[in-house]
């Protein structure tokens, strides 16, 4: 495996190798989510690329960029054992230079849900993501469908600027409880991590009502609600894939979604109908 910590390093490594380049972007702190991405991304292309980089636009003032769990030498390994060919591995400086064009989220999609509760939040993912895109320039990126909000619009910038990138969608892999993998549930004490379930409970609940015939929106969120009680619930949405909402679930066409603060902790969830 090679490591490139600057562009150049990294172009250079490109160049020994040719053939379809699969892409997996991450902020590192690796799991089984992660792995089950770069194991498509190695199944369906010539070479894999993954980047580690916790993209500082990307977070708001008082969020958590400077706590982030960072573990390089764990992520090395989990890269090299498998498959990676290139690993990505700036630091800000390789990245980012001083008052620099950036990319902006549309000012509907952009800003509800994640985008209202973390104003230019996607405006950081989406100059990052292109960026690493010109650099990488792979075949197939893969993305998770648990960042449900975040794979919709890198899918839009792809289609918005004429990119020749597919985008693959990848299933939200989980504990066996029923938590979403995520690097911030090292955040959770054990208590917490007892109260992170209900979040998937509560998309379970959805589930369950939609099979059983209720459709409603209202109905279905309202109850939700419930099971996600006492947590501090920062939306509960059920839209459509293009992010409009729904007032009534379609199958084949809807997104259930669920953010919510256990402790200090933001976690986020969803369901594909
Ligand atoms: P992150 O390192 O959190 O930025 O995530 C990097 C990529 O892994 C993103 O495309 C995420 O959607 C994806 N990802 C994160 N958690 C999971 C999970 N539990 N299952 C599948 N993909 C995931």
């Amino acid at each position: 495996m090679i490591i490139a910590r600057s562009v150049s390093e990294l172009r250079k490594a490109l160049d020994i190798k040719g053939g379809s380049i699969g892409f997996v972007p991450t902020m590192g702190a690796l799991h089984i989510g992660h792995r089950t991405l770069i194991d498509a991304a190695r199944k369906a292309n010539d070479m894999v690329v993954v980047s580690i980089f916790v993209n500082p636009t990307q977070f708001l003032p008082g969020e958590d960029l400077s706590k982030y769990p960072r573990r390089e030498e764990a992520d090395f390994k989990i890269c090299e054992l498998s498959g990676v060919d290139i690993l990505f591995y700036p630091d800000v400086s390789a990245m980012y230079g001083e008052d620099e064009v950036r990319i902006c989220a549309p000012d509907v999609r952009g800003f509800i849900l994640e985008g209202a509760s973390r104003p230019g939040h996607f405006d950081g993912v989406l100059t990052v993501v292109m960026k690493l895109f010109n650099i990488v320039r792979p075949t197939r990126a893969y993305f998770g469908k648990k960042d449900a909000q975040q794979l919709a619009l890198i899918t839009q910038m792809v289609n918005n600027f004429f990119m020749d990138i597919e985008i693959v969608p990848m299933e939200t892999v989980r504990e066996s409880d029923g938590l979403a993998l995520s690097s911030r549930n090292v955040y959770l004490n054990a208590q917490e991590r007892q109260e992170a379930l209900k979040l998937s409970s509560a998309l379970k609940k959805a589930t369950e009502i939609v099979m059983q015939g209720n459709t409603k929106s209202d109905y279905i969120k309202a109850r939700m609600e419930e099971t996600l009680l006492p947590l501090d619930v920062e939306y509960v949405a059920i839209v459509n894939r293009a992010f409009e909402s729904l007032d009534e679930v379609v199958i084949g066409d809807t997104i259930v979604l669920v953010a919510a603060r256990v402790g200090s902790t933001r976690l986020i969830d969803n369901v594909w109908m």
